[in-house]
Formats: C-alpha cells, structure tokens, sequence
C-alpha cells in the first residue's frame, strides 16, 4: 500500500461498460476530473486506425467509419471463458471480431497500421484506465500512480482479478478494488452526512448503466458500510433499450422501403448512435425524431417517436429490473418498509418510466436522486483511494466498507457434489478452512477443484480452477488428511491453500491461467506492449505536429511571396522561380507523404528552409530600399 500523505493523490475509476469516469479527493470533497473534451465522463471505446490509436470520445465518434477496429465493451468480456454463453451470445453482436485462444480465452482481432493483432480484455480495459490517468495526470500537473478501481458487484473472483490486471498493465498501483455499488453508497453516505450518527440505514442502490443492471443492499451505520444481497443482470442496461428501438426501425424501414438493413454494419451503427441520441431526448421530451441521412441505398430514414412508444417497446427489460428489486430485497430478508433510502445509479436511471415504476414499487416513496447518477461511483472511488492513502480528512477517515462474496466457494467432493467452504454473502475479507480426507487405499494424489456457484452438483457450478497435492504417504482411505484453506481478500481474490496434515506438504492454488486470468509473465509482456503503445501513440503525435509545422511554413512563404508581389516586388524573378518551385514541390511531396515520420517532415522543412530562407531575408531588407528589377 502506498505510504501516507504522498504527494500525487490518489484517484477513483469507474470503468464502466460504455462509460467511465475518473475522481479526486481535493479539498475536502470528491471532485470529477473532466477529460481533455470538458466531458466528466469518457466512453470505453478503444480504435485502431491505419496511423494510430484512439482512446475515448475520438473512438466513439468514428465508429460508423471503422466498425471492426472501434472495441467497446470489454467489461463484458474481462475474465471470462470464449466458451461462456454469454460471450457466446456476445460475439454474434459485436462488429469487432472476438475469437478464442487455446486456452479458452476471448481474443479480440483488431487490423491496427495494416496488420492484425490480438488483444485480451485486459489490455483493452487497461488502455482506457490509461487514458483515466492521463486525463487525471493533466487536470492535477502531476504523475498519479494509486487508484481505487470499481467493478459490479457481481463480479466474481477472475474479473475482479482481470481488472486489477488491468490496472497493473495501465501503469497504475491498483490499491483496491470496490464494488460499485459501495462506492455509490459511500458518496450518497457523504452526501447524507450518514454514519455520523448511530442510527442504521438501509440503502437500496438501483444501478441501470449502458451494459449492465445491478441492485444492492446496504447498510450503513457508524461509517461502515456493509453490503447486504447484491442481485444483478450482466446483460441489461442502456444498450438494451437502444436495441429494441434499432429493431423497430429495421422492421420500420423494411415496411415502408421493403429493404433490410441487417445486413449493413455501418448503416445499423448509425442508426443505434441515431435511436441513443433519440432516447436520451425522450427523458425529457414526450416526442423525438430518429434522422439518418441516406441509411442505406441512398434513401433517408426519418421517423419519430414517443415516449409512449419508446415505453412499450421496453417494458418488459424495465419490469425486468423490478423484479431484480424484489429479489434483492428477499434475499437481503428484508421488507420494502425497512429501506430509507433508494438511490438512483447510472444514466439509463434518468428513464422516467424506470424511476416511476420503482417509485410505485416502494409505494410513492421519493427517489434520492441528490448524487449525479453518472458520477456517484468514481466519487465514492475517490473517496475510498483518500481513505486508504491516509489523504482524506476526519469526516471519511473511519470509513470501512464491508463487502461480501458474490457466489459460495468450495470445492468438489465425491459424487460430484460442492462441499461449500465459503458461503454466498460472507463478509470480506475472509478466511477459512475445513478438513478433507483421501477416497481410496493408498491415494497419492489429491485433486482440488475450486467451484463457484449456488447449486449442489459442481459440474452446474463454475470451475475456478484445479490443482494437485501429491506425495500423499501410502495409507487406508480416510487416514491421510487434507485441509484446505481458502482465503479471500478485502478485494475478493481468492487464495486456495490445500496441505497434507500427515508429511506438513502444502500447495497453493495457481488457479490463473485455468480460469482465463493472466499469469505474471503475461502481465509483464502486456506491460511492456502498453509503454511500446503509449510511446508509438507519442510518435504518432509527434509526427502530426511536424507535418503541421511543416505546412504552416509552406502557407506562410506563399502568403508572404503573395504580399510581395501585391506591395513591393522585391524578389528578382529567379528568386522568385526559385522559391515558387520549391514550394510546389514541397506541398507535392506533402501531399502523398502524408505518413511520413517526424525526422522526414523535419528534413524537408530544413530544405525548404535553406533555399528559401536567405532570399526571403534579401526580400525584408530590400523592402525599404530602392525596387531593383533584374531584367530575365
Ligand atoms: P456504464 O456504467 O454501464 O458504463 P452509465 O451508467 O455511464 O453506463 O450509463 C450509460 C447509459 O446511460 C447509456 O446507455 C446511455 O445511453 C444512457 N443514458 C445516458 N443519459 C440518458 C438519458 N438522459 N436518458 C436515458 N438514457 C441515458
Ligand atoms: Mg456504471
């Protein structure tokens, strides 16, 4: 953990699904860093073009012109399996290409400068954190290392790893790593001087994003914050809504003009940007039109919609995230009377329909709707980085937070049945440990199986991954023991430790690359890719700037040469010739060296210069004297 008091603050990221949004605890408040744009919050969005990389809104905005190298929703994919069927039905949606590595791991193929090249999800989430600390490092005037990055609460132990992998790649010392949720709670806690006080609270936090639906239970009480029942939809949210409003104009386009659009990616691209904007117009307005400019065969799409309409066509997404509601509160073994407050997370929660209906849930009650619902996370992420870099102040200090295990962990025992070691909703950190016996007479080998997931049988559970103790001293069944510990940590990685009571034998869990997470040696290789990047995408910078420089002096030689003739000609006309000639050539040569390299661009300045220069000089000085004309 980083020492007290350094100088460099530490920062909160919310890396969302479609958006992410980066803060700082100054003074005495959590404050939203605006990016180079003025905008507080960054879209997730990474292209690949033929001369650079894109990070952030210049990604997004192009999108309809590089649908297969424009990667957005990586969250979606980090620490998850290829073969996960959510993944599955992912990919089918995705205009990038995602395919599989040996080991089962999603890889994204990208043509990035005209050559293919793979990235893993960590490596795209860590080009995004990059830029969060870029944008960080530019409003503060100072390096930023330690940051406190959110992930759903639903996250189970391989993401959250994956993106603390994530974090390490980008450059940043990941200090921990929050669920959204708690840290939306910790801001709303702020807000609500909560905790200062020894009266508890149960907060019920609605989180309604781009991708992905959360709803947490929490309570609150002498500053700490501990998360109740978390139930969650990764596949719900903004993009959703969006969708279905794709599909009906499809489906519109079809009747009126008896032509799919299906099957072109860009025009689909254009018209989901078209029904996004649409929708968040229809937050506020009762109607709105979706305008695209020759969609497809060169015909224009024009086509309004109403609110009523946009309802209609969501209404089961939206009773959907009540019943997450209800379900939360079930499990949480609580009733809607007993909450205080609920508070409204993520963009797609300015949906009136959506506050309406759960305001009806909890018969009238009022929203809390006082924290900005696109900066609550990052917020409370900001907070939480001041509380563990000691830079916060008295009234955050204390705060602890409480976070629980998402699923039950345990191992797999004969009769493929789940021995449960840690149960669903623990407490974190945790640590525990339970004894295990040998199946057969003389049994060398055991074999640990980590399982997560709620059901009896493990093969309905999700495999963590495996490994063996061996040199188990030969004896009956049932005599050797084994005990197996598992420990989880404050950020919900978990630790698997299996020893052999009889011979002291012990090994721990090197469940990494089974389970779709990286291994140390590819988080250095990553690391490694990332500074190549950042230095190329320096270059590139570099490049454009002398290209630059090199055609302001060519337009401020012809505009001089212009005023020259208009004025005084006070060039000979060779010098004159000769100047013109080297000007023309020079824009020649520009125009089809477009991607040349700095030290080219600057050559060629240097060429010009050295014949242009001195006669330009002469054409200062001879500005006052005498005209003198040379005869041709
Ligand atoms: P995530 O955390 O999943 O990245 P955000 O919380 O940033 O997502 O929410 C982004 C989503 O919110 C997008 O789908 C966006 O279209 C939606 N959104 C933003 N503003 C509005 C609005 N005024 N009305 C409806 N939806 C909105
Ligand atoms: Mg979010």
């Amino acid at each position: 953990m980083a020492g007290k008091n350094t100088k460099s603050p530490a920062i909160g990221i919310d890396l969302g699904t479609t958006y992410s949004c980066v803060a700082v605890w100054r003074h005495d408040r959590a404050e939203i860093i605006p990016n180079d744009l003025g905008n507080r919050t960054t879209p997730s969005y990474v292209a690949f073009t033929e001369t650079e990389r894109l990070i952030g809104s210049a990604a997004k905005n192009l999108i309809a012109m590089n649908p297969t190298n424009t990667v957005f929703d990586a969250k979606r994919l980090i620490g998850r399996r290829f073969s996960d069927p959510l993944v599955q039905s992912d990919v089918t949606l995705w205009p990038f290409k995602v395919i599989s590595d040996p080991g089962d791991k999603p890889m994204i193929v990208v043509t990035y400068k005209g050559k293919e090249k793979k990235f893993v999800a960590e490596e795209i989430s860590s080009m995004i954190l990059a830029k969060m600390k870029e944008i960080a490092e530019a409003f503060l005037g100072l390096t930023v290392k330690n940051a406190v990055i959110t992930v759903p609460a639903y996250f189970n132990d391989s993401q959250r790893q994956a993106t603390k992998d994530a974090g390490t790649i980008s450059g940043l010392n990941v200090l921990r790593i929050v669920v959204e949720p708690t840290a939306a709670a910790i801001a709303y806690g702020l807000d609500k001087k909560l905790g200062s006080s020894d009266e508890k609270n149960n907060v019920l936090i609605f989180d309604l994003g781009g991708g992905t639906f959360d709803v947490s239970l929490l309570t609150v009480e002498n500053k700490v914050f501990k998360v109740k029942a978390i139930v969650g939809d990764s596949h719900l949210g903004g993009e959703d809504f969006d969708n279905r409003m794709v599909e009906h104009c499809v489906e519109e386009f079809k009747r009126k003009h008896k032509k799919d659009i299906r099957n072109n990616p860009r025009a689909l691209r254009r018209l989901r940007t078209s029904c996004e904007r649409a929708k968040r117009n229809l937050s506020s307005a009762a109607e709105t039109a979706i305008g695209v400019d020759c969609l497809y065969d060169g015909i224009d799409f024009n086509y309004k919609i109403t609110r009523a309409k946009f309802e209609e066509l969501n209404m089961d997404l939206f009773k959907k995230c009540i019943k997450a509601v209800e379900e939360c509160l079930h499990d949480a073994k609580m009733d809607k009377e007993s909450i205080h407050d609920v508070v409204l997370v993520g963009g797609s929660t300015r949906i009136p329909k959506v506050q309406q209906m759960l305001q009806d849930f909890f018969n009238g009650k009022a929203l809390c709707k006082s924290i900005h619902p696109d900066e609550a996370v990052a917020s409370g992420a900001a907070i939480q980085a001041a509380v563990l870099t000691g830079q916060g102040n008295a009234e955050v200090q204390d705060i602890l937070l409480c976070d629980v295990t998402p699923l039950s962990l345990g191992v797999h025992v004969r009769g493929d049945a789940m021995s449960v070691i840690i149960p669903r909703n623990t407490a974190l950190p945790t640590k525990k440990e339970e004894h295990f016996m040998t199946c057969f007479d003389n049994q060398r080998t055991v074999l640990i199986q980590v399982f997560e997931g709620e059901r009896a049988k493990t093969t309905d559970n999700n495999l963590l991954g495996k490994f063996e103790l061996t040199g188990i001293q030969p004896a009956p069944r049932g005599v050797p023991k084994i005990s197996i510990c598992f420990d989880m940590d404050a950020d919900g990685i978990l630790n698997v430790s299996a020893e052999d009571q009889t011979t002291g034998n012990k090994k721990d869990m090197t469940i990494i690359n089974d389970k779709g997470t990286l291994s140390t040696e590819e988080i250095e290789r990553m690391l490694k890719e990332a500074e190549l990047f950042k230095a190329e995408d320096e270059q590139h910078r570099r490049n454009v700037d002398a290209m630059n420089a090199f055609e302001n002096y060519i337009y401020s030689l012809r505009s001089k040469i212009k005023k020259g003739k208009n004025f005084t000609l006070t060039l000979t006309i060779s010098d004159q010739r000769k100047i013109e000639l080297a000007i023309e050539q020079a824009k020649e040569w520009l125009e089809s060296n477009q991607l040349a390299g700095e030290d080219e661009f600057k050559d060629k300045m240097k060429e010009l210069e050295n014949i242009c220069d001195p006669i330009m000089a002469k054409m200062h000085f001879s500005g006052t004297g005498p005209k003198i004309k040379e005869v041709d």
